[in-house]
């Protein structure tokens, strides 16, 4: 793979040190180190990142509890907050191009793909939250107070900010993971510390620079770039975090979970996903093959929601199969910068050489491959779109996550209770979709599926309104929309004896 060219003002901004954001501040790690990122569509170096640890965690939340309990993020009326988060969706949008492209170079999606999708919702999700941001609303309650007789109350519930939140992020969609943690606990007036992915950290250290330009007090926001086992951990087990919200793989889930419990904090966790994909013999395929093609290799597959297991009604599974293949066949793979490319190389080494080791069990098991199947090897971490069939559901290939653009499909005979069955046997719960044209039966199965999201005659589709998470192993909690809210927010129940 060529090395694309690189904007003069990304090159510009890549040539500054980047550092960690403390207390409205861009200062190195306290130990002084920098670790590497790299270009995945060349391997080549593309900047050296402060490599913050526990002792810069521990700076990091000093900085929020002191922004928390005093200052003037502690003062601010809910309108004034509300203004300010949403100045940095304009921000962001000021500076679409800018962030894509950094998107582009430093996670290796298409540079119009970042624009379009995580430019664009990380945007709005500042702009919808900065709405919530004056209309978080408590309750009256009368109270019967039977173990107080002759007695009156007036109660009143109040929701209020959790306190200092530890955000941890992967690296599928760095700037958007950023948005959907920072826009919430914002507008709830909770105070940050954000750890970001070590292999992608440039666009949400950008942001950091966005969100002080805002007028986001010092302390409120910080960022921190580093590794999970230091920084990460050291985060969500933090003895003065009072929450923490994770995105990422449901085995680093249950970690944050042991370590949040010493101290049980509270929770959220956005993981895994196998989901299910599932096409009926009515459906219209001009629309369900290029919709399944999207839901696997979006993303080159590096999403938690991917439509990663297809089911096809038997009586069309070798023209979908085919179909797909065919669409597949156009996707342009090259460097994420380069005009035209619609899907660029996996995230890492270590991603492309779990993808592959999948690959090779699926082989092993006797999967066949219809289309791709193996890396591309050479520079880069290139796999390009592979469609296994002859699959069964004890396989590996099946029953586990790849997070890569791999699909499994499987024909089934009627859309009974054995495909409902099959397309729940997974211990994720993330997401699904279904295909076809009986408005009546899309609903029932949809109401049959154990997932958070479930998309009728289309994929994708996500929006700053609505709840997303998981069922079963796929997380707790939900991101986006008004559900979100309860993420970051204490009840408390105030009782006034009035007689
Ligand atoms: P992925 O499988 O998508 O790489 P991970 O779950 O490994 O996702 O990583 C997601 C985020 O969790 C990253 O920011 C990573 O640094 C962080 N992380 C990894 N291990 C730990 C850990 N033991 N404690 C806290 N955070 C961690």
């Amino acid at each position: 793979m060529r090395t694309a060219v690189v904007p003069q003002a990304i090159r510009d901004w890549l040539s500054k040190p980047k550092a960690l954001l403390i207390d409205g501040k861009w200062v190195a790690a306290q130990s002084g180190k920098t670790f590497e990122v790299h270009d995945p569509a060349t391997g080549e170096v593309i900047a050296h990142v402060a490599e913050g640890d526990k002792a810069d965690i521990d700076l990091a939340v000093k900085a929020a509890r002191r922004a928390f309990e005093s200052g003037p993020w502690a003062r601010m009326t809910p309108s004034e907050r509300g203004r300010i988060i949403h100045r940095i969706g304009d921000l962001i949008l000021q500076h679409a191009d800018e962030l894509a492209s950094i998107e582009a170079l430093d996670n290796g999606k298409p540079k119009a793909v970042a624009k379009a999708a995580d430019v664009t919702l990380a945007a709005d999700m500042f702009h919808y939250m900065s709405g919530w941001a004056t209309k978080i609303e408590g309750k009256y309650i009368n109270i019967s107070a039977l173990a107080a007789p002759g007695m009156q109350f007036a109660s009143m519930v109040r929701p209020e900010p959790v306190g200092v939140v530890g955000q941890i992020i992967p690296w599928n969609f760095p700037l958007l993971m950023a948005a959907w943690k920072l826009a919430p606990a914002l507008t709830t007036g909770c105070t940050v510390v954000l750890k970001v992915a070590e292999e992608t950290p440039l666009s949400a250290l950008r942001l950091g620079e966005l969100i002080l330009e805002a007028g986001v007090p010092a302390g409120v926001v910080n960022i921190i770039a580093g590794f999970g086992e230091t920084a990460g951990a050291a985060l969500a087990g933090h003895p003065d975090v009072d929450k923490v919200a994770f995105t990422g793989s449901t085995e680093v889930g249950r970690l944050i979970v042991q370590a949040a419990s010493r101290d049980l904090k509270k929770v959220s966790l956005e993981l895994g996903g196998k989901s299910p994909n599932i096409i009926l013999k009515d459906a219209d395929l001009s629309q369900a093959i290029p919709g399944a093609t999207a839901a696997i290799f979006f993303n080159h597959g590096q999403c938690c929601n991917a439509g990663s297991r297809l089911f096809v009604h038997k009586s069309i599974f070798e023209e979908v199969v085919e179909g797909i293949a065919k669409e597949a066949a156009k996707i342009k793979i090259g460097h994420g910068l380069d005009d035209g490319v619609d899907m660029g190389p996996l995230v890492s080494q270590v991603q492309y050489d779990r993808v592959t080791e999948f690959l090779a069990s699926g082989e092993q098991e006797g999967a066949r491959a219809v289309c791709g199947g193996k890396g591309l090897g050479g520079k880069g971490y290139f796999v390009p779109p592979t469609i296994l069939v002859d699959t069964n559901p004890g396989m590996k290939v099946v029953r586990e996550e790849i997070f890569g653009p791999v699909l499994v499909a499987a024909p089934f005979d009627d859309a009974d209770d054995t495909l409902i069955a099959e397309a729940n046997n997974t211990i994720y719960g993330l997401a699904a979709g279904i295909w076809g044209k009986d408005g009546g039966e899309t609903q029932r199965i949809a109401n049959r599926l154990k997932a958070g999201s479930i998309w009728i005659n289309c994929y994708h589709v996500f929006d700053a309104a609505l709840p997303f998470g998981g069922y079963k192993q796929s997380g707790w909690g939900r991101e986006m929309g008004q559900a979100v809210l309860a993420n970051y927010l204490e009840q408390k129940a105030i009782t006034t004896r009035i007689g």
